[in-house]
């Protein structure tokens, strides 16, 4: 790039002297041919005219000589100083081809070069960030798997060598982990289905009150079962342009959670309201519920409370930042209220 810059300058001004200087030669020794034949007398000093014409051409040749070096020197700086930011650039692409997602364009001005390079920039970071956030995804997804794989692996070897009875219970403990395993794989492609570049809603009119309704009946076995207490209620005009589907799986997910925590004999309140310019789903339980400091953590990945108790109810972490997706996507408001001992309450906010 460089080099063939410096030769085009080079040819270019080379050109232009050259075509100048034999303009010159040429005219110079024109004129004096027909002042020769216009001034009576003058061929007999016909050596003033070859002298002159001499010193002419000398001077010509001389100069032609001194500017050709300067346009060599002059094209050689100029031509590196253009393309330089373009053998930066691909010196710093190349090192990102090769994993160096750390390197930086320096960027100065505001040109297209400059545009270019905070381009190159952009899509560094960005690479960087998809990096840094597959490596968490991979190690927190091993994390998850390890624990109930070892469990389920300790078990059946106990089993196989005699130690442990294969007992009804010890059998559907193992079922329980393999239950988590796969609650835990399905979660994991919910979220990648979401954070893919195809996902997109298909949002239609949805009455988020007989949504819920809908969606609560398959639930209301497992409230029975566990000996806690499910009320509905819906009020308003409750309906906005949503992803039936998606909404669904929020309040799935919301649903499930407050049934999880919350013990025998306790409540859980679903409800669907109008507000102004919006519709709020409202799912309060009477749980066990949410310490302040981890009320900011609860939609991160694979948090969970108190890991190690929250290990009996089964949950992978994922549910809510899948919810929060979700209502993110739908450009709602989600955001929860808790006091441990005494219950938690989910609101979702999706506007009209
Ligand atoms: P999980 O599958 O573990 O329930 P979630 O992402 O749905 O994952 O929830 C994250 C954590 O937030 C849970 O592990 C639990 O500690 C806490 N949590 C969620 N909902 C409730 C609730 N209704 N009451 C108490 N804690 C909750």
């Amino acid at each position: 790039m460089f080099r063939r810059l410096a030769i085009s300058f080079g040819a270019a001004a080379s050109i232009i002297l050259l075509i100048a200087s034999l303009v010159i030669i040429y005219e110079v020794h024109y004129h004096l041919m027909m002042f020769e034949e216009d001034v009576k007398g003058f061929g007999e000093s016909s050596a003033l005219v070859h002298h002159f014409e001499q010193a002419l051409l000398s001077s010509i040749i001389w100069t032609a000589a001194g500017s050709l070096i300067l346009v060599a020197v002059i094209s050689y700086f100029v031509a590196k100083n253009l393309s330089r930011p373009l053998v930066q650039m691909r010196k710093a692409a190349e090192k990102m081809a090769g994993g160096e997602l750390e390197v930086r364009i320096e960027t100065i001005g505001n040109d297209e070069l400059n545009d270019l390079g905070t381009s190159l920039n952009e899509l560094a970071s960005q690479l960087q960030k998809q990096e840094e956030a597959r490596k968490t995804l991979t190690a927190d997804v091993a994390h998850e798997l390890r624990t109930p794989l070892a469990t389920v692996k300790s078990h059946i070897e106990a089993i196989e060598d005699g130690i442990f009875d294969p007992t009804p219970e010890r059998m559907s403990g193992l079922r329980e982990e393999i239950d988590r395993l796969i609650y835990l794989v399905q979660d994991l492609e919910q979220l990648t289905d979401m954070e893919s570049p195809q996902f997109t809603l298909k949002k239609e009119s949805v009455n988020l009150g007989e949504l819920l309704l809908k969606n609560a009946e398959p639930l209301k076995a497992s409230f029975t079962q566990k000996g806690v207490l499910l009320n509905l209620n819906t009020q308003g005009n409750t309906v906005v342009e949503a992803d039936p589907k998606r909404i669904a799986q929020i309040m799935f997910n919301l649903m499930s959670n407050a049934l999880k925590y919350t013990p025998s004999g306790g409540r859980v309140n679903a409800e669907v309201f109008e507000e102004i310019g919006s519709v709020v789903l409202a799912v309060k339980d009477t749980g066990i519920g949410i310490k302040e400091a981890e009320l900011d953590r609860i939609f991160d990945r694979f948090y969970r409370t108190e890991k190690s108790r929250n290990r009996e109810y089964g949950g992978s972490g994922i549910g809510l930042t899948i919810a929060k997706k979700l209502v993110d996507a739908h450009c709602g408001d989600i955001w929860v209220e808790s006091k441990p001992g005494y219950g938690t309450a989910f609101y979702v906010r999706l506007y009209k």
